[in-house]
């Protein structure tokens, strides 16, 4: 099968585009590494929370450009950012539960880019980058100008020998 992401390289400069934004293509290993290293330097928590913040601040700057780019509404906005990394190849997003007026919602995700890296971890949760990407594109759901007022958690992980898929549960605080 091929891509089901549009897919557009510019034949002056080589830069490759989705939806009119630059991308980079790479191998998972490249990712995971870079992102492995960096954790064992900073050490999980504070790391955590430093990739919580820029990866809400990028998912809010996608979602924007969509809706100017395609008119979306923002919870048609939501669900295309989930299909759109899904059909990255980060892994297979699943929108579960999305509660507007209680204002919370569930996602599960398979085969994540992180559990295949790891491999078997008992007891570990490994894909809380995601995190991020959630409280992002659910305050931009919202219209809540903090992603930080989004509380959102790796439930489980495929990683940790008890489950098939990771999960996450999120929910505004406000
Ligand atoms: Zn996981």
């Amino acid at each position: 099968m091929q891509p089901t992401v549009p897919i557009d390289v510019d034949e002056e400069s080589g830069i490759w585009r989705t939806d009119g934004l630059p991308m980079v293509y790479l191998p998972r290993h490249f990712l995971v590494n870079n992102h492995l290293a960096v954790e064992a330097a900073l050490g999980r928590e504070a790391y955590r929370d430093i990739l919580r913040a820029a990866t809400a601040k990028s998912a809010i700057e996608w979602c924007e450009a969509q809706v100017r780019g395609k008119g979306l509404d923002p919870e048609a906005t939501f669900r295309h950012y989930f299909q759109r990394l899904s059909q990255r190849g980060w892994g297979q997003f699943s929108i579960d539960m999305l509660d507007t007026v209680g204002r919370r919602g569930s996602i599960s995700l398979r085969n994540s880019i992180f559990a295949l890296e790891a491999g078997q971890q008992p007891g570990q949760r490994v894909c809380y980058m995601f995190e991020g990407f959630v409280t992002g594109a659910f305050s931009f759901l919202l219209g809540i100008a903090d992603p930080t007022a989004v509380a959102c958690e790796e439930t489980y992980c495929a990683c940790d020998g008890q489950h098939d898929h990771c999960r996450f549960d999120f929910e505004a605080k406000l």
